[in-house]
């Protein structure tokens, strides 16, 4: 019996479906288990691995440790702007003009 996978788009959630035919599962509109979300990726066994668009932030430690391991300096950056996005370096700059920002603005309120 073929077995898909799926991937939820919505909450990530991956799943398999057993049918007879690639027709019964079309015509099933098949639904998320977990949030009931349409919003599906049909996944490929080892092909899905490189998906060019994965959620890192969504990852498991183990994942993220395996992306490090992988030696992959692309995939590496692309995992740490994902994952740190308004975290870590980004953050620490940002998050001090905005102090001076009303900082400046409370002290002269000159505008
Ligand atoms: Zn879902």
């Amino acid at each position: 019996m073929p077995q898909y996978d799926f991937r939820c788009d919505a909450c990530q959630l991956r799943f398999s479906v057993n049918t007879r035919s690639y027709a019964e599962y079309d015509a099933a509109a098949l639904i998320c288990p977990e949030c009931e979300s349409a919003e599906l990726s049909r996944l490929i066994t080892d092909v899905a691995v490189r998906k060019p668009r994965r959620d890192y932030r969504k990852m498991s430690s183990g994942e993220m440790l395996s992306v490090l391991e992988s030696g992959d300096q692309q995939q590496v950056n692309r995992m740490f702007k994902q994952v740190g996005g308004d975290g870590a370096a980004s953050a620490a700059p940002a998050r001090k003009s905005r102090d001076a920002a009303q900082g400046s603005q409370s002290s002269t309120g000159s505008d």
